[in-house]
């Protein structure tokens, strides 16, 4: 509502501050310097960086903390936004220390939230998010579908990645319509956002099995919201982003000209790989796997796989049935 909009008003000011002081600090720090190297190694050039205003946030354990006060904002937002906490001692500490920063933003571009990249390898958490607050509710956010709302539009679908970088190495690529859900499974809300948007969606999740199982998650839900759906296969369990860096733009382009398949053939074919018809656990399994995928499908779509089934796999129909 207008009102919560109002109220909020200095929330969405303190994300913004943050992201500013994030983006100078990659920048102009010394420690920044070595930030940009990595972005450089990823091959990422300046103007990507901006566009993104990918940010680092300072080793140091409060220096967005002692910047946002000196500003005069209140410590009880800052937390509440999920920027500070308090430690046992008392004393007020940043969430985001050492790590290249991505603001994330809502469906007018305002910065809600952010998601933090270690640079460390030894670290085993790569990537910390923001908590929920009252201004940002992940699974109603999709990253970069504000920005990229008209080139979606124009180009009348949307790539759906998994993570940051597959946004960003495509768009740099020309690539500028894609948007990610960051990780976790796609909810019906953000399904719903992108279909405000535009009617078709491509789904280029990471080429590894762990990106199979979420493009199996991700269909209904997509079909569910009134979405054309289309896979875009990646070769060599790599996701977009290392196809790109590895291959270049021009095969990305290849890729999606000739490895696209409709979310049936796709998942069929995964299943059908999957089936060794010498073990009847597999067969289980494929009968489940099938039955699922058909449970929503046209009639038509369910008797074009019986009769495959059934030519492929030599039984009569009515026992496919
Ligand atoms: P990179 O290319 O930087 O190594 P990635 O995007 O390829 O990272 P994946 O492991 O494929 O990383 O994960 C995909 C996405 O899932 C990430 O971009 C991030 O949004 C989210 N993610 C990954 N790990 C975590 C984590 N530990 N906590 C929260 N989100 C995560
Ligand atoms: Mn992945
Ligand atoms: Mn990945
Ligand atoms: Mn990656």
């Amino acid at each position: 509502t207008n009102e919560s909009v109002n109220t909020n008003q200095h929330l969405y000011e303190i994300m913004n501050e943050a992201s500013n002081f994030y983006q100078y600090n990659l920048f102009n720090s010394v420690s920044g310097e070595r930030v940009l190297e990595y972005l450089s190694n990823r091959k990422l050039s300046n103007e990507t960086i901006k566009h993104f205003e990918l940010g680092f946030s300072p080793k140091e354990k409060d220096l967005l903390y002692q910047f946002l006060k000196s500003k005069g904002y209140s410590v009880s937002d800052m937390i509440n936004l999920g920027l500070v906490k308090q430690s046992n001692d008392g004393t007020y500490y940043d969430l985001f220390t050492n790590r290249l920063m991505f603001p994330i933003t809502n469906s007018f571009g305002k910065t809600i939230a952010f998601s933090g990249r270690t640079l460390d390898k030894n670290d085993k958490v790569k990537y910390v998010n923001s908590p929920e607050t009252v201004i940002f509710k992940k699974g109603e956010t999709v990253y970069h579908l504000a920005e990229a709302g008209l080139d979606i539009r124009k180009k009348k679908f949307v790539m759906l990645y998994e993570g940051f970088f597959d946004v960003i190495s495509p768009y740099q690529a020309g690539f500028t319509n894609g948007v990610a859900t960051m990780g976790t499974a796609l909810t019906i809300n953000q399904a719903r956002l992108i279909k405000k948007t535009v009617d078709k969606v491509i789904v280029a999740y990471d080429g590894d099995s762990a990106g199979q199982k979420a493009i199996i998650s991700a269909i209904p839900v997509l079909l569910n919201a009134g979405l054309i759906v289309e896979v875009l296969k990646i070769p060599d369990k790599k996701d977009p982003d290392d196809y790109i860096k590895e291959y270049g733009s021009e095969a990305y382009q290849n890729l999606l000209s000739n490895n696209v398949q409709d979310p049936y053939q796709y998942q069929y074919e995964l299943y059908r790989e999957n089936l060794d018809l010498n073990n009847s656990n597999d067969i289980k399994t494929f009968q489940a796997n099938v039955t699922r995928m058909l449970q929503n499908a046209s009639p038509a779509i369910v008797s074009l796989y019986t009769k495959r089934i059934a030519d492929e796999l030599r039984i009569n129909e009515k026992d496919v049935k």
